[in-house]
């Protein structure tokens, strides 16, 4: 009955593994970063790419600094 022995063993051994992370695990500082819903925007003006939380914004128009929100609104008075 060997073969059953051994898988025993494994199976303790995989209990104390998992045992063993669970415990390391929660000693460190579960830090996820929580930051807000980072969705990617694109600057209507020039087409540049940033953070919604970094862009300007006016209505549904995102842009990468308070200069290019204003030349767009002036390119586009309708808006
Ligand atoms: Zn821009």
């Amino acid at each position: 009955m060997m073969i059953i022995r051994l898988i025993i063993l494994i199976a303790l051994v995989s209990l104390l593994i998992f045992a063993y992370r669970k415990l390391t695990g929660s000693n460190q500082p579960a830090k996820k970063e929580e930051s807000l819903p980072n969705t990617m925007r694109k600057c209507e003006h020039c087409g540049v790419h940033l953070p919604e939380a970094e862009a300007c914004r006016k209505d549904d128009h995102f842009f990468c600094s308070e200069e290019h929100r204003r030349a767009y609104l002036e390119q586009h008075p309708d808006d």
